[in-house]
């Protein structure tokens, strides 16, 4: 049982690479939530998302 779905509610990125934390005004893209614009276009151009520690992108 996912009991913790419901009650995971904290924000991180939607990015599948990507464990940053989203925060209020983040971007926002088809009721997803990125912790920035790289993360939101599905990295087109292979960069990261530019925060410390993140290997996304
Ligand atoms: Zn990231
Ligand atoms: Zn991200
Ligand atoms: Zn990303």
């Amino acid at each position: 049982m996912c009991i913790y779905w419901s009650a995971m509610n904290t924000n991180t990125c939607d990015c599948p690479n990507c464990d940053c934390s989203v925060e209020a005004g983040a971007i926002q893209r088809d009721g997803k939530s990125f912790c920035s614009q790289a993360c939101a276009n599905g990295h087109p151009d292979g960069k990261g998302c530019g925060h410390h520690g993140c290997d996304c992108g």
